[in-house]
């Protein structure tokens, strides 16, 4: 006997016939003899309408309010999943966050979670009842309601693992797992059988939307088995793993890319002590995350030419910023491009492999692309190259790597 999370996503719980398909999939896991207590987002497209709607009365609308709204979605596919388990003979039971309850901090709309009370869930487990609870929400100690922030139901369901100390969470989605790069630009993608958790910790950074970023960091802090798989098909999914557990160790594991990047370059800036510190101060203080950044060797002993990334959407505020403190970092220019990408190789095999940030310039040399700025770390290497570039790169890459499926 296990204990299982089962969690199902928006597509997975989209409409009833939906969630009565995913209620067989509890359904197999109670007959086998497991403990399960299962999550949910809500309905595909709903909180973003639930989004709008609170966004429609007015830009700052009460935090605590957006928190009621937007949690609602959770609430009516909870109880229509526990619904459709009692239909299957099976006895269940729906939680809203504040019932089980998730107690969270008071970060409404990006709400961490503080601890989860699970006594009266595992004592209903033990009696072979389904508890299902109502991802992405929690109660501050208020007495609000609060939400995770989008995409936070993946972070309930492995925080509820973490708390109940299942042997498995279960992530159902739309695709099969986890893949070597995005099978819809790279037709040879194979989908991972087992991944690192820090690969996929780099990978969901890096833009690959399988799992929330903050559930992947959650799930290697406790050691919680995260499988992700589809509610479509049988197929096996991807399990995310410790290091150890890795049989056939590939130097790279996959290629994957951001195009939510914008490029500033600062030409002729100042080359003296405490112009970094002078630049970047104003731009966090705006709370503006800047990414990769490259500065050049003066040439002259003066002047250097210094460049950055940051998200597309803070582009415009980042060169307003910037243009405020010509005068007092003293550049002459700046240059704006949003036409670029970040294409990163991951893999935790470049560890003990050298060679890989090599063996990917060349590559991308041989093609005729660009690289504009580089950044590692320990287990990656990302370069920005112009977006037109996309899927030549991540073609590329994927061959350089030996990862295209046979
Ligand atoms: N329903 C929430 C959202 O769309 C939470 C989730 O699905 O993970 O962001
Ligand atoms: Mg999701």
């Amino acid at each position: 006997m296990a204990r299982i999370v089962q969690k199902f996503g928006g597509t997975s719980v989209a409409d009833v016939e939906r969630i009565q398909a995913a209620a067989l999939r509890v359904k197999a896991e109670v007959d086998a003899g497991n403990e399960v207590a299962v999550v949910v987002s809500a309905m595909a497209g709903v909180t973003n309408q639930l989004v709008g709607w609170a966004g429609g009365i007015g830009p700052r609308s009460d935090a605590p309010e957006y928190d009621v709204v937007v949690a609602s979605g959770e609430q009516v596919t909870c109880g229509l999943m526990a619904m459709a388990i009692q239909a299957l003979g099976i006895p269940a039971r729906s939680f809203l966050g504040w019932q089980v309850p998730v107690r969270t901090d008071d970060a409404h709309g990006k709400a961490r979670i503080l601890k989860i009370e699970t006594d009266e869930l595992a004592r209903r487990l033990a009696t072979g009842e389904v508890a299902v609870v109502a991802g992405f929400q929690g109660i501050a100690e208020s007495g609000r309601v609060t939400t995770l922030g989008r995409g936070g139901s993946d972070t309930s369901a492995v925080a509820l693992a973490a708390a109940l100390n299942a042997d498995r969470c279960d992530i159902y989605t739309d695709v099969e797992g986890v893949y070597t790069s995005d099978p819809r630009i790279v037709a040879k993608a194979r989908k991972l059988d087992r991944i690192t958790y820090e690969e996929m910790l780099e990978m969901a950074s890096l833009g690959a939307k399988v799992l929330q970023t903050r559930s992947v960091a959650m799930a290697m802090r406790y050691g919680v088995r995260v499988q992700v798989l589809s509610s479509f098909t049988d197929a096996p999914g991807t399990l995310v793993v410790d290091e150890g557990e890795i049989v056939e160790q590939q130097v790279v594991s996959g290629v994957t890319y951001s195009r939510d990047e914008a490029k500033v370059t600062l030409t002729q800036l100042q080359d003296r002590p405490g112009v970094a510190a002078r630049l970047f101060g104003p731009l966090a203080e705006a709370n503006i995350n800047v990414d990769m950044i490259v500065q050049n060797v003066s040439v002259d002993g003066q002047t250097t030419g210094l460049t950055f990334t940051v998200t597309k959407q803070d582009l415009d505020r980042a060169v307003q910023v910037l243009e405020g403190a010509r005068e007092e970092l003293g550049f002459s220019g700046i240059l704006a491009d949003p036409n670029v990408v970040k294409v990163s190789v991951v893999g935790v095999g470049m560890r003990s492999h050298a060679g890989v940030a090599q063996r990917m310039f060349g590559a991308l040399a041989e093609k005729g692309i660009n690289i504009q700025v580089i950044s590692t770390s320990e287990i990656k290497v990302s370069v920005l190259v112009p977006e037109e570039y996309t899927e030549l790169a991540l073609r590329t890459l994927h061959t350089a790597f030996d990862l295209d499926a046979e």
